[in-house]
């Protein structure tokens, strides 16, 4: 049986493996540590960021510099602390002088993000920003169009309900976003009361491939179509 307390140590399992990743050379060369995220490994609230920064790469923790203050303050404001919520990112490294993840990146570190969402099973993913609101929609529509409209989506191999939301490092910058934050963050209590989404159907196991002597390897015959291929506090 899945128990909380399993898919906690299959998470720190994953952890562990990001820890030694050297998927993007350069990533793995200039960074201090891998922030792997941080918070409840339970939590119905999971908020995915773009990329650790300075900060984030000293003390190996997301969000811990002036966007995560902003961020705390938000979550204040909806009577929600840190340790009630997981906070990751796109990526698990800093990007050297903060640039934009590039996109092999985004691709080579997506499989932790998704393992993370199947392990802590949120809820609601709240996507700061462009970066994490494209790469779990799949999609390029920009967070501008999107912010404040929560959707059902199936992120790895979980339903979940995603919202969008601007980046707070964005709101720093451009005050007149911290007005927009706040409102979308104000129906988070909301979205946290509805229902979780039905979950899709796990996938079917590949059936186990036998000669099958009677068939020619020609004849499509009557067989079946195998179907779709198929955190604790830190
Ligand atoms: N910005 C992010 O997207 N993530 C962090 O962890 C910090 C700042």
């Amino acid at each position: 049986m899945v128990t909380t307390e399993t898919r906690r140590e299959e998470l720190k399992a994953v952890f562990t493996e990001a820890r030694g990743c050297t998927r993007c050379p350069q990533l793995a060369a200039t960074r201090t540590q891998v922030v792997f995220g941080a918070g409840n490994a339970d939590a119905d609230l999971m908020f995915v960021g773009e990329a650790p920064g300075a900060r984030e790469d000293e003390r190996g923790l997301p969000f811990v510099g002036a966007a995560g203050k902003m961020l705390e303050e938000l979550l204040a404001g909806v009577g929600l602390q840190r340790d009630d919520v997981f906070i990751a990112n796109v990526l698990k490294c800093r990007p050297p002088g903060n640039r934009d993840p590039a996109p092999v990146e985004i691709e080579n570190c997506q499989e932790y993000l998704f393992r993370q969402v199947e392990l802590i099973r949120p809820k609601i993913i709240c996507t700061l920003g462009n970066f994490s609101t494209k790469l779990l929609r799949a999609d390029p529509t920009g967070i501008t169009r999107l912010h404040g409209r929560p959707e059902i989506r199936v992120v790895g191999t979980r339903a979940v309900r995603l919202y969008p939301i601007h980046h707070p490092a964005a709101a720093l910058y451009t005050r007149s976003l911290q007005d927009t934050l706040r409102e979308d963050f104000a129906r988070l209590p909301g979205l946290l009361e509805l229902p979780e989404p039905d979950q899709p159907e796990p996938d079917q196991p590949e059936p186990e491939t036998e000669p099958d002597l009677l068939q020619n390897a020609d004849d499509p015959g009557d067989h079946e179509d195998p179907g779709a291929e198929q955190l604790g506090l830190f």
